[in-house]
């Protein structure tokens, strides 16, 4: 088969031929969290897709180097840290660990490098030294700040006029910039703020630049693919463009690959709206398995709208199919699936269309147990290694009591005209592989794939 990689390039805004800078190698470089709270569905996702980016550009035969980082100074961390009272170094630390854990209970791989901004200082000072010296930054009471104007291709990859930046996104306001737009390269630190000594005094990095630091350590000044999720776009990756390439004549990463945002039944997930749903609390009621298919079952670059009910749908087809894949008879040979599979991959890591292709194959029971080295090797890209055993286990698991438990329960809810709890207890049973039936007086249950 081997066809051409294919990708779409949200700096030229249209799919491109992928052609590494090194035959054979990919550099990789991916904007990691903040870490100053638990992390969310949001970073699910994005991790998500690129681990099975990655995964796939190594199973074609790229030897891939997978870089992302961790941003450990930021306000935020400063400011929750102060408003708990305690070292902002214990804030990062912690989150960061339950980040790695989180990633690792959702079934991704670990990044080739995962470098901190606060083991990056010194990197971080003289990047910004340089930049002042070719002309595109300048020092003002102890900040330093990026001159846009000097930068002719500042919104190449947002793709808007600075007049655009300055009506549709919110712009930070400072007597010490020239020009609103200008972006702080370095921050001045309180008197009880952390700090590091400077050419500048003692202050922090701004936000942008560590990416621009770390990327080129690991990867070099040019480097073949920069992910993250869209929101990222602008100003951050505008503004990481702009850092290296004002130090640099060539392009700073080749393809950018942007992830689609999630919504949360319908809404935007925010702070303010109050539905951000943490990875931990969704792995508690989810298999991370079925997490992964229900995002893969999405074209990365597209919205999600991640809801209860589109879990539960998904783990119901899920066990249709793994019940499937266990039951139907020899069907041994090549029927194409691999290369179709693949095929879908390489346009542009479509993984919807090649879950369609893999539940369309074990649904005309062409792929099953006597193909179970192709059946590996797609769970392997997709890292759904294992989801068969849990869904078939789970089954064997539940028995009578659990489920009449359930009913008695709910019998007495429509009986106190609780529906709210009513639903829940239908979702209990469903996530537990139970469909409830309402009779006139009561209610009964039965198998889902029965
Ligand atoms: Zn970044």
């Amino acid at each position: 088969m081997q066809k051409n990689l294919i990708l779409y390039n949200s700096l030229s805004n249209k799919k491109e031929e992928f052609k590494p800078i090194k035959d054979g190698k990919v550099g990789i470089y991916v904007c990691g969290p903040t870490v100053y709270s638990s992390s969310h569905m949001g970073h699910a996702r994005s991790a998500i897709v690129f681990d099975v980016i990655v995964r796939f550009l190594r199973i074609v035969g790229y030897e891939v180097t997978y870089v992302k980082n961790f941003t450990d100074i930021d306000d935020k961390i400063i400011n929750k840290a102060s408003e708990l009272g305690v070292d902002s170094k214990d804030i990062s630390e912690k989150f960061k660990q339950e980040y790695i854990e989180d990633m690792r209970n959702l079934g991704c791989i670990d990044p080739d490098f995962q470098p901190c901004v606060s083991d990056n200082i010194d990197g971080i000072i003289d990047l910004i030294s340089r930049i002042i010296s070719n002309g595109f930054a300048y020092e003002s009471n102890g900040d330093v700040y990026f001159q846009i104007d000097k930068f002719k291709d500042y919104g190449k990859l947002s793709n808007q006029s600075t007049d655009s930046m300055l009506t549709n996104h919110r712009i930070e306001f400072n007597p010490n910039k020239n020009n609103d737009l200008d972006f702080a390269l370095w921050k001045k630190a309180k008197d009880d703020e952390p700090g590091w000594e400077s050419p500048w005094g003692k202050g922090r990095p701004g936000w942008h630049i560590e990416c621009s630091v770390m990327s080129c350590n690991h990867l070099g000044k040019n480097f073949d693919i920069h992910g993250g999720g869209r929101d990222l776009i602008f100003p951050h990756h505008e503004n990481e463009i702009a850092q290296s390439e004002s130090i640099n004549d060539g392009c700073f990463a080749n393809y950018w690959l942007h992830n689609g945002l999630i919504n949360i039944n319908q809404e935007k997930m925010s702070k303010s709206i109050g539905n951000i749903i943490n990875i931990r609390d969704a792995l508690d009621k989810w298999n991370f398995n079925l997490i992964r298919i229900f995002f893969l079952s999405h074209h990365y670059r597209t919205p999600v709208d991640l809801s209860e009910e589109k879990l539960l749908e998904v783990e119901k087809s899920v066990r249709k199919i793994v019940k499937k894949i266990n039951t139907q008879g020899n069907n041994s040979g090549d029927k194409g699936f691999r290369d179709l599979w693949k095929e879908a991959m390489l346009d542009d890591f479509n993984t919807a269309k090649a879950f369609g292709i893999f539940f369309k194959y074990i649904n005309e029971g062409l792929i099953n147990q006597s193909n179970i080295k192709e059946i590996e090797e797609f769970e392997f890209v997709m890292g759904i290694k294992g989801w068969r055993e849990i869904f078939i286990n789970q089954k064997e698991n539940i028995n009578e009591e659990m489920i009449s438990e359930i009913v008695i329960k709910r019998n007495n809810a429509r009986k106190d005209k609780n529906w709210k709890l009513a639903d829940e207890l239908r979702s209990q049973a469903e996530s537990l592989g139970f469909i409830l039936i309402d009779n006139k007086d009561s209610t009964t249950w039965e198998p889902i794939d029965q």
